[in-house]
């Protein structure tokens, strides 16, 4: 930790992931230096990304790869695009993927990338053109067997064909194994767009059922309205619950009767705000707060890092909420799930949770691999037996190390830990 002091984020959960581990390592002392190894990512790339606007002018971005680890299998995690990526951001998200991957129980390491460009602001033309830049310098670092990149925040199935059209022309033939969360058409597997979002309703729906609850009948506020949240939207409301809020970056909207959800879709795909969604609806109002100041029984962020503080989580406690479920990466502070901890409120950690669109990511890989495309029931049911190991995975490993089984936070760090550890220990140092 005394390497890049100003990384707080990565610090901040490196440190978070150490405090599960130790009656892992007392149990474990092999492993005890298997975890200076797991800190320091095994490569990190850095590149320039130059391409032309619409006005014919050369812009210049920051591209990221974090390859963290491969012990398990190729590196595996999504690439972001957002203006204020950073390597702190990237090196925190990839340290969490080595061991959400692990979690899956999938043959998969861990990395994250991206780039510090603002997509909103880019016309289609510009955005093909930043993703062919990109992609001409990610290609030497990605393949099937290496490192297989996949759509994060501002990176869709579109994005991911453009960067793999580039691969393609550069390495001469195809590859669709490289990348995953291509467009269908590509070789993209069925249901891999709903995956994290659904996967997050499965896991949110294990851990009620431990409380002798479920979702039907249940209000769930969901914040964003962007892949992650409306696909949950779309499951839970399945499920039987109404979700009664949501949000975007431009504020939160309240609706008691039910979110629309493909009413929402639609004016999201228009370029419009949540904000816009709610003036044609009778029943919904616009809110600056934050969506989890609403009453509701299941809380999922699904929007981005540090959306709960410690005041939500007061706030949340008051209302009676049964679980908090992370849709996305880090959204719920520490601070915040000491508070939902010692009210006694269920916390599931992104982790675990929101692992289900890397692990329909594998799916897709072996897809590719076998050239074989599975129908979207076969893949949900796989998505659904995946996401009910890791919970239970969680689940025992926080009853064993922690002595509570619904410590699923300290329980999914172990569970990954084991896994991965055990594969870096049998790899010998190198
Ligand atoms: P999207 O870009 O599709 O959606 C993000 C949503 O969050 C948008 O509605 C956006 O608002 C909103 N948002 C962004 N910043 C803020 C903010 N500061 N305050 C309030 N709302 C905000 O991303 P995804 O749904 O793909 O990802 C969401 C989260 O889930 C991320 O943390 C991501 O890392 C994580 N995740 C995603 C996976 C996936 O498969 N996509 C897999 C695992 C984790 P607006 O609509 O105005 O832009």
């Amino acid at each position: 930790l005394r390497r890049d002091p100003h990384q707080r984020l990565f610090h901040g959960d490196v440190r978070g992931v150490l405090t599960s581990i130790g009656p892992v390592l007392a149990e474990h002392p092999e492993y005890v230096d298997v975890v200076g190894r797991l800190c320091e990512p095994e490569r990190q790339i850095v590149f320039r990304v130059p391409w032309v606007d619409d006005a014919g002018r050369t812009r210049v971005n920051r591209g990221f790869r974090v390859q963290f680890n491969s012990a398990l299998g190729p590196y595996k995690g999504g690439l972001r695009f957002a203006p204020s990526l950073d390597l702190d951001t990237v090196k925190f998200l990839g340290f969490e993927q080595v061991f959400k991957n692990a979690l899956t129980g999938q043959d998969i390491g861990g990395g994250k990338g991206g780039a510090d460009v603002d997509p909103k602001t880019c016309s289609p033309g510009e955005l093909m053109r930043f993703c062919q830049a990109f992609g001409t310098e990610l290609a030497a670092h990605v393949g099937a067997a290496t490192d297989v990149p996949a759509g994060d925040m501002g990176v869709g199935p579109r994005e991911i064909g453009w960067i793999y059209g580039q691969y393609q022309r550069i390495i001469g033939f195809h590859e669709p194994g490289a990348f995953t969360g291509k467009p269908f058409v590509l070789g993209g597997s069925a249901l891999r767009p709903e995956a994290t979002g659904y996967g997050v309703v499965y896991f949110t729906q294990r851990m009620l059922a431990e409380q002798g609850r479920d979702l039907d009948g249940a209000r769930v506020v969901v914040s964003g309205s962007g892949n992650v949240a409306t696909y949950a939207m779309d499951r839970a409301i399945t499920a039987g619950a109404t979700v009664v809020g949501c949000s975007d970056s431009r504020g939160a909207i309240s609706e008691p009767d039910g979110v629309d959800v493909d009413a929402l879709r639609e004016v999201k795909a228009r370029g419009g705000s949540v904000a816009d969604y709610a003036e044609k609806r009778s029943g919904a109002t616009t809110s600056s707060a934050s969506p989890f100041t609403l009453e509701c029984d299941v809380a999922l962020p699904c929007a981005t890092q540090n959306e709960i503080g410690p005041a939500e989580a007061r706030t949340l406690v008051e209302n009676g909420c049964w679980v908090v479920v992370e849709g996305a990466n880090g959204p719920v502070t520490p601070a915040a799930r000491e508070v939902l901890r010692d009210a006694g409120v269920g916390f599931g950690p992104g982790k675990a949770a929101n692992a289900g669109g890397v692990a329909v990511s594998a799916l897709e890989m072996q897809q590719n691999a076998g050239r074989e495309r599975w129908r979207a029931e076969d893949v949900d049911e796989s998505l659904f037996r995946i996401m009910s190991d890791i919970h239970d995975r969680a689940r025992h490993a926080g009853e064993r190390y922690c002595g509570d089984p619904t410590d699923y936070e300290n329980g999914a760090n172990a569970a990954g830990f084991l896994r991965v550890a055990d594969a870096v220990h049998s790899l010998g140092v190198v």
